[in-house]
């Protein structure tokens, strides 16, 4: 595994700035990988992992950087649940462990570097020396990933007969004894609406 110092220039890069999400981000994942005894995600061991976070901002980043995991290769997963917090699957083994940041951390950087206003700059510092226990907590958990959603898995392709759109991966349902697609199907549940 590259070291933190690596891993966070990477970070940097890839993210356009560096923050305290970045740091946390970076650490958690390393946490998680260490955990399940995965060395080089993005390399040999590229087909064990599936990451689930549970935040979108920016230590998701760095999360999927250090994991590899990404939407577009079906083994990043969002859960929108505003928590600082993300589950590392490994397939291999169908273990998976949930690490959380702890909300006595930020009190934590605060009394390490008392004398550094800017409170970006005491989490930035503190989140590189604090100790793997007094940022996170983590817990082994079981998940059992849809099969629908893992990657290499391609499921059915098909065209809804009222949008004329295509779908992938099986994602369609019966409505009055019509296949449609979600969008058809659960207008009342669809993020857009028309604008005309
Ligand atoms: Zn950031
Ligand atoms: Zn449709």
């Amino acid at each position: 595994m590259e070291s933190l110092e690596t891993l966070l220039e990477k970070a940097e890069v890839a993210h356009g700035h560096l923050c305290a999400g970045q740091i946390l981000g970076v650490r958690m994942a390393l946490l998680g990988l260490k955990q399940l005894e995965i060395e080089d995600p993005r390399g040999a061991d590229r087909k064990r992992l599936v990451t689930y976070v549970e935040i979108d901002r920016c230590a998701t980043d760095a999360i999927a950087l250090v994991t590899g995991c990404r939407l577009g290769k079906r083994t990043l997963k969002f859960r929108d649940w505003g928590k600082m917090a993300a589950t590392f699957v490994d397939l291999a083994t169908s273990r998976g462990v949930r690490v959380v940041a702890l909300e006595s951390s930020r009190e934590l950087a605060r009394h390490k570097y008392p004398e550094i206003e800017s409170k970006s700059q005491q989490q930035m510092k503190a989140y590189r020396e604090l100790s793997d226990s007094d940022l996170f907590e983590f817990d082994w958990v079981k998940v059992d990933v849809d099969p629908a959603e893992l990657p290499g898995q391609r499921g059915e392709r098909f065209l809804c007969p009222r949008c004329g759109e295509g779908v992938n991966f099986g994602r369609f349902i019966e409505r009055d004894g019509e296949l449609l697609c979600l969008a058809c199907a659960q207008p009342e549940v669809r993020y857009w609406r028309p604008d005309r």
